[in-house]
């Protein structure tokens, strides 16, 4: 996971806000692509159901009236037939009979009576063309003329008609009960015609059609003229339908297209009838529903991002806060900060570790300036603080005098006594030399058994007095004190003596020099003898 977040950002540092932001959305997001797909999926599933149903109950009810009408064509041809059969009449009479029928039922286009001999004996409309034409619709018709039988035709193509048709005929018999030919009605396919009285012009709004088929599976009925006649195809649908079948499913239609269909066959003549929809009709309702869905969604996820960066910020506004306290965890004019209660756990634990931390890094830092400005045999401020002091002085100019002190004989106090003893005689002049001097004045030791007094404000005279004032105590044995010990001194004054420090403290040190030379246990003040 990190190693993909470092890919996807690069060497870029990413604010928890907006990690925190993104997990929430990228999560918030990932749930609703499952959920829409889901959603997407079982509309689907629902709306090819929905769609398969309608189209097998329309079909169903199509193949109903299809085959109520059938028998009453039938009924038609019948009527005309018994009306002809009923006593010889000539060609006007007849085309009168043929005319009447054909008009007053509008179930054919054209209505012919064929003689015995197979010839058009009449026609209406009337054609005088077609009038004493031998039938030409070849072998079917023949057949049924010689059945005398009610019968339907396959699609042909009439020459007469000069169009494809469907041809229905029934036998006329003369009022002896003698076959005397048959009244033939025509379906023109591409007009006009009752087929299409039923089934509409061709596609549905919606893009929905139905299509009607002849029992050997050709095209009776079809929204494009151009298939009329030709085969429906070989598939399972078909099969179905020629044995008489009714049902629905997802199939593909005579042009090859993806359709769910529902299909029924007439009773009445076997036809099939076929009504369809296109799945790309199935996949425009889904994609306009989903596309409604996610535009309703837009708001709650604006409100939502909104919510989830405000929250975000919160949330990080106490760590980024202690974030920056602990990047000044050694200044120090930092305040610890306050005992706040914070929303998260983890920033209430870091604030209380953040306290602890700076607690403990302000006593250390204490701790180690007091151990780099002093000396932790006496206590006294070091060399380094002494030099600082006296440079602070110089810059503003304060006078001051500068004692430096060196124990006398010291190795051989060491020698005598042993180095602890030394030690002790150490504290004891810091302890005498720090008792003398006022508050703002400096005591130094400098090293071994040397120091450096720095008396603020003060001139030699007065700094001579002090000098021999701690000589002095030093000098007197105390109670306790088995070590006699002296001291010798040399004074040097800011700025009569010199201007540097370094020389100054030359100039104190060579009058020290001067008091050892001149038997120890003495104070000399620069440029003096004494
Ligand atoms: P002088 O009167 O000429 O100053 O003689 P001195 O013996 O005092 O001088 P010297 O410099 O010869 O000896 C200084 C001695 O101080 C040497 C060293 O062993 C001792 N010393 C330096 N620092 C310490 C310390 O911290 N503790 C102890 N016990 N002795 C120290
Ligand atoms: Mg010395
Ligand atoms: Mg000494």
């Amino acid at each position: 996971m990190n190693r993909l977040l470092s890919r996807v950002l690069g060497r870029r540092r990413v604010s928890l806000t907006t990690l925190l932001t993104l997990l929430v959305l990228v999560s918030t997001v990932f749930s609703s692509l499952i959920l829409l797909a889901a959603t997407y999926q079982s509309k689907k599933q629902s709306l090819i159901n929905a769609t398969l149903t309608i189209n097998a109950s329309n079909s169903e009810k199509m193949a109903f009236t299809m085959s109520r009408l059938f028998r009453s064509m039938e009924e038609t041809l019948k009527s005309a037939a018994s009306g002809i059969g009923r006593e010889p009449a000539d060609n006007e009479v007849i085309r009168r009979h043929l005319e009447l029928a054909r008009s007053s039922s509008g179930h054919f286009n054209s209505l012919v009576l064929i003689n015995t001999e197979g010839v058009i004996q009449a026609a209406a409309p009337i054609n005088l063309k077609a009038e004493g034409s031998k039938v030409p619709l070849l072998i079917q018709q023949t057949a049924a003329v010689q059945l005398l039988e009610p019968f339907v035709s396959r699609p042909l193509f009439s020459p007469l008609a000069e169009r494809l048709i469907v041809y229905m005929s029934y036998p006329v018999y003369d009022k002896n009960g003698i076959y005397a030919g048959a009244v033939g009605g025509s379906i023109y396919l591409d007009q006009d015609n009752v087929l299409s009285l039923l089934f509409g012009a061709g596609r549905e709004r919606d893009g929905s059609y139905s299509y009607v088929v002849g029992t050997e599976g050709e095209l009776l009925f079809y929204p494009d003229n151009k298939r009329l006649g030709t085969s429906a195809g070989e598939g399972e649908l078909i099969q179905r339908l020629k044995n008489l079948q009714s049902g629905q499913m997802k199939t593909l239609d005579p042009d090859g297209q993806e359709v769910l269909a529902g299909y029924s066959s007439v009773q009445a003549n076997g036809w099939g009838i076929v009504v369809v929809s296109p799945m790309s009709l199935v996949y425009e309702q889904l994609n306009g529903s989903i596309r409604d869905e996610l535009k309703s969604m837009i708001l709650p996820y604006a409100l939502l991002a909104a919510a989830v960066v405000w929250c975000a910020r919160r949330l990080v506004r106490p760590l980024v806060l202690l974030a920056n306290l602990v990047g000044r965890i050694g200044d120090e004019h930092l305040e610890v900060p306050g005992r706040r209660v914070h929303l998260i756990r983890e920033a209430d634990l870091l604030a209380r570790a953040l306290r602890v931390a700076i607690r403990n890094v302000r006593r250390q830092r204490e701790e180690l300036t007091h151990a780099a400005m002093t000396d932790p045999l006496t206590g006294l401020v070091n060399r380094r603080v002494m030099e600082a002091s006296m440079e602070q002085w110089m810059d503003l100019q304060i006078p001051f005098s500068l004692i430096a002190l060196d124990v006398d004989k010291f190795k051989d106090i060491n020698d005598a006594y042993g180095h602890q003893t030394g030690d002790a005689v150490l504290q004891l002049v810091a302890g005498r030399m720090s008792s003398m001097v006022r508050p703002g004045d400096i005591c130094c030791r400098y090293g071994g058994e040397e120091f450096v007094i720095l008396l603020r404000g003060t001139g030699g005279t007065e700094a001579y007095e002090v000098a021999e004032r701690i000589r002095r105590s030093i000098g007197e044995s105390k109670d306790g004190q088995a070590v006699p010990v002296t001291v010798s001194q040399g004074i040097a004054e800011y700025p009569l003596h010199a201007e540097t420090g370094d020389e100054l403290f030359r100039q104190a040190d060579a009058a020290l020099y001067s008091a050892k030379d001149a038997g120890r246990n003495r104070t000399v003040r620069a440029g003096t003898d004494f």
